[in-house]
């Protein structure tokens, strides 16, 4: 499967990658939902992701940004995963990478931002609730390590949250749009660390296969998508990715 896969990837023109929560977990971030979850281990982490409990209550509030400081993403580095990825857009066949997740990691790696599509917001961003506005996190973590629980916004006074699609906020249409016209236009999707429970994003995976991409389905669990799938490759993400899309003269050594 995995020979099959990566000669794919070696003919096409363009691949389509998705990411989710289990690429990074390598780089010791945890999952959501995994056994060894967030939210698994701590019930009032999924309050915390909730975009109505965090608007009404400021005691939701000082506990996320306490969370925000402590989050192992701050010192995560990328891993032989994300840089697999990188090898795959040097080799100029990454079309797009649309992610699931919040932590930059892609970017960090060296992929270019132009390719990246954040369905979900990013941590390391900052916006208002009130006026919009949008900055880097790491501005208003230093408010709160000098002493503000709950720090507002400085031009509206409004709710400040970290730059990501809370449960019970809705996408940014846009970036859906875009996420769903790239996985049209591959030759190739690879569906990366991801369950494919959560929509619309898991349906870029039909839109794909209606296209005539190959979908290749690189994940530890199994999928809802794994029967429609032309490769599911269950191993350790950062060795099945550099094994698929490193360069051919790479794999021979
Ligand atoms: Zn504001």
């Amino acid at each position: 499967m995995i020979q099959e896969a990566r000669n794919w990837i070696d003919a096409a023109r363009r691949v389509v990658v998705l990411t989710g929560a289990g690429i990074s977990t390598d780089s010791g971030i945890p999952d959501f939902r995994g056994p060894q979850g967030l939210w698994t281990q701590n019930p009032l982490a999924e309050k915390m992701s909730n975009i109505h409990y965090y608007l009404a209550d400021r005691e939701v509030r000082k506990l996320s940004w306490q969370n925000r400081m402590a989050s192992p993403a701050w010192t995560a580095k990328p891993n032989a995963g994300h840089a697999a990825l990188v090898e795959l857009e040097k080799r100029r066949k990454l079309h797009a990478l649309i992610t699931q997740n919040i932590d930059e990691l892609h970017q960090i790696a060296g992929n270019s931002p132009d390719k990246v599509i954040e369905v979900h917001g990013s941590m390391r961003r900052f916006m208002c609730w009130g006026c919009g506005m949008r900055g880097p996190m790491q501005l208003v973590l230093e408010r709160v390590r000098a002493g503000e629980e709950d720090p507002p916004c400085r031009d509206c006074g409004g709710i400040l949250k970290s730059d990501t699609i809370s449960f019970g906020q809705q996408l940014v249409p846009e970036v859906i749009d875009r996420a769903m016209q790239v996985a049209a236009e591959g030759d190739v999707f690879l569906a990366v660390g991801s369950t494919l429970q959560v929509y619309p994003v898991a349906g870029a995976v039909d839109i794909a296969r209606s296209a005539g991409a190959k979908i290749v389905i690189v994940n530890a669990q199994p999928t809802p998508y794994d029967d429609v799938a032309h490769a599911v490759l269950p191993g350790s993400i950062s060795e099945v990715l550099p094994a698929i899309l490193g360069s051919a003269a790479r794999s021979l050594q």
